[in-house]
């Protein structure tokens, strides 16, 4: 395929060039839309399926990497040269539980802009829609395909390197039905715990999943977990990528599994019916799990199809390039 990386780095340091300083206005959402994080694992994380199902590991990108198959969990590192490391902000690496202990010991707030620790967005952050509407995080999945054959609208999906190169055929008719993908990862880690070189790992990777399997280069990214602070922001930014967070949270993931929460379905719709009140906002759910999917198709059904993806949200361009395929 047509030396994407090429075209990657050109179109991506103009973009760099143009992008709003990353200093810019620090906005506080309303303490009640705080993101409550947890671990997220449907069993569909880091999913390996039959290798000859596999999106093909390109030649473009066995050139580039010295490498011959697509990675597992850990993504290696392969250097970038339109990456500056210089423009990354030293800020120390925290883990999921240390937003109000050790992380707050060490910094300001408002230099850091978590916004999964403090719902701190950055001007250029997506959060918001001015139509009520839904969007997909951890696909794609086994239980993704009764979601595209639910809604009738152009949604949004934020996707796993690693699974868009396990389900293609899934990734595809994603495409096929119009829907709006952007990347999640490669696999789902909390980014402000990893290295710099980690990061651009798993940004990268999930770039390539997506070249490699749609022909296409995301302009939209969503961090696992909401994880993302400006030390991330710089890295995303420096590959073209616009973080999409939400102001409305289903916690749809507390109903997988053998979760002790008492958090209900009946919870959920109440939400979305007041959110339906409201007629804005961007939703968070998640189509890595058949329990969260049927929950997806029922708030669908409360919604309706008149919901906009996110680039019609912010009347952006829904990839940076696309490729002939
Ligand atoms: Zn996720």
């Amino acid at each position: 395929m047509k030396l994407p990386l090429v075209f990657l780095v050109s179109s991506l340091l103009h973009l760099v060039r143009s992008r709003a300083p990353l200093n810019s206005n620090i906005t506080k959402l309303p303490s009640n839309e705080a993101p409550y994080m947890n671990i997220f694992n449907n069993g569909t994380r880091g999913y390996v399926g039959d290798k000859s199902r596999q999106t093909p590991f390109p030649q473009w990108l066995a050139d580039f990497t010295g490498l011959s198959e697509w990675p597992g969990l850990n993504p290696p590192y392969i250097p970038l040269d339109f990456i500056d490391f210089n423009k990354i902000p030293n800020i120390p690496r925290y883990g999921q539980s240390e937003c109000n202990s050790r992380r707050k010991q060490l910094l300001n707030n408002k230099d850091v802009c978590s916004f999964d620790c403090d719902a701190c967005v950055e001007k250029d952050d997506i959060f918001t829609c001015p139509k009520l509407s839904q969007t997909f995080d951890d696909g794609p999945s086994f239980a993704t395909e009764s979601l595209l054959n639910h809604i009738k609208n152009k949604s949004t999906f934020f996707n796993l390197g690693i699974n868009i190169i396990n389900f293609p055929s899934i990734y595809q008719k994603m495409m096929d039905r119009g829907h709006l993908i952007g990347t999640h990862t490669w696999s789902h880690p909390y980014l402000p715990n990893l290295s710099n070189e980690d990061i651009i790992a798993e940004i990268e990777w999930s770039i390539w999943a997506m070249n490699a399997t749609g022909h296409h280069l995301p302009r939209y990214f969503r961090p696992p977990y909401g994880g993302i602070d400006n030390r991330v922001r710089s890295i995303t930014r420096q590959f073209g990528l616009q973080a999409v967070l939400w102001d409305h949270d289903t916690f749809d993931w507390r109903l997988v599994g053998s979760n002790n929460s008492r958090h209900t379905e009946r919870d959920i719709y109440k939400s979305v019916i007041n959110w339906i009140r409201k007629k804005t906002g961007l939703i968070l759910e998640h189509d890595g799990a058949f329990k969260t999917v049927e929950i997806a198709k029922n708030i669908y059904d409360l919604i309706g199809p008149d919901q906009l993806n996110v680039a019609e949200c912010v009347g952006g361009t829904p990839y940076l390039k696309t490729f002939p395929s």
